[in-house]
């Protein structure tokens, strides 16, 4: 339902969660963060209202500058901490937030478990995670081409891989996503109020397009592959 992502200088934490906050109108059932603190992925994910993430939080804070966040609302499996995102890979180098429905998730979990691939939870999200960790082959930007080849349906991704800890990768379809320019920072969000806070400057991404995102750069490509210039998106309204 709700999407965040961040990559900069601040605390992710503080930033994730403000940018939750100011999704949380659009209703949800649970929340959850990952985030890259010293190189090791640290995900807190429950069941019910922010507050109860940020009480996680306020009592054992994560540090680290890379992250992204999530509020559910659940289509694929009951509201549960297990079932709330970011969802992982089995070894947790690859953490993922996901907003609309993979349509084909249960053929793609047969597919999957049959390969080896455990599960742990209900959501169709979860397979998202096992197949980039299927497809990587040392550069996550191909794995998420061709993942994005094998899901059927709506999806907004924001993911976190532990092996490129410079940089985020943001991925949509027929789910609305935003890139948001800051200096030496950079964000990823669902709706732009998420981060009004820190920049006016987004770049609106369009289906099938994706980016890469670094504190410093965003790269914007087709998931095709072909490269494309895209205009800043200046805000001029508040909330
Ligand atoms: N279909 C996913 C789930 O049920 C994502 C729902 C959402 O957009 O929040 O976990």
């Amino acid at each position: 339902c709700g999407i965040v992502g961040y990559i900069g200088k601040g605390k992710a934490a503080n930033i994730l969660m403000e940018g939750l906050e100011k999704l949380e109108y659009r209703g949800y059932d649970s929340a959850g963060i990952a985030i890259l603190n010293k190189n090791e992925m640290e995900v807190r994910k429950y069941k019910g209202r922010l507050k109860v993430l940020k009480e996680s939080l306020e009592k054992n804070s994560i540090e680290g500058t890379i992250g992204i966040g999530h509020t559910r609302w659940a289509t694929h499996g009951e509201p549960s901490d297990i079932n709330s995102h970011p969802h992982l890979n089995g070894e947790h180098t690859i953490a993922v937030v996901h907003n609309g429905i993979i349509e084909n998730f249960s053929r793609l979990k047969d597919e999957l478990k049959e390969k080896g691939y455990n599960f742990l939870s209900e959501t169709d999200t979860e397979v998202l995670p096992h197949l980039l960790d299927l497809y990587y082959d040392g550069d996550m930007v191909e794995a998420v081409k061709k993942v994005v080849n094998k899901v059927e349906g709506s999806y907004a991704l924001a993911i976190l891989d532990k092996n490129n800890p410079d940089s985020l990768i943001a991925v949509r379809k027929d789910s609305p996503l935003v890139i948001g320019l800051g200096d030496g920072e950079n964000f990823i969000a669902s709706d732009i109020p998420a981060i009004l806070k820190y920049t006016r400057k987004v770049y609106i991404l369009e289906d099938r397009e994706m980016a890469v995102i670094t504190k410093d750069k965003i790269d914007i490509m087709k998931t095709d592959g072909t490269s494309i210039e895209k205009e800043i998106y200046e805000v001029t309204w508040d909330v």
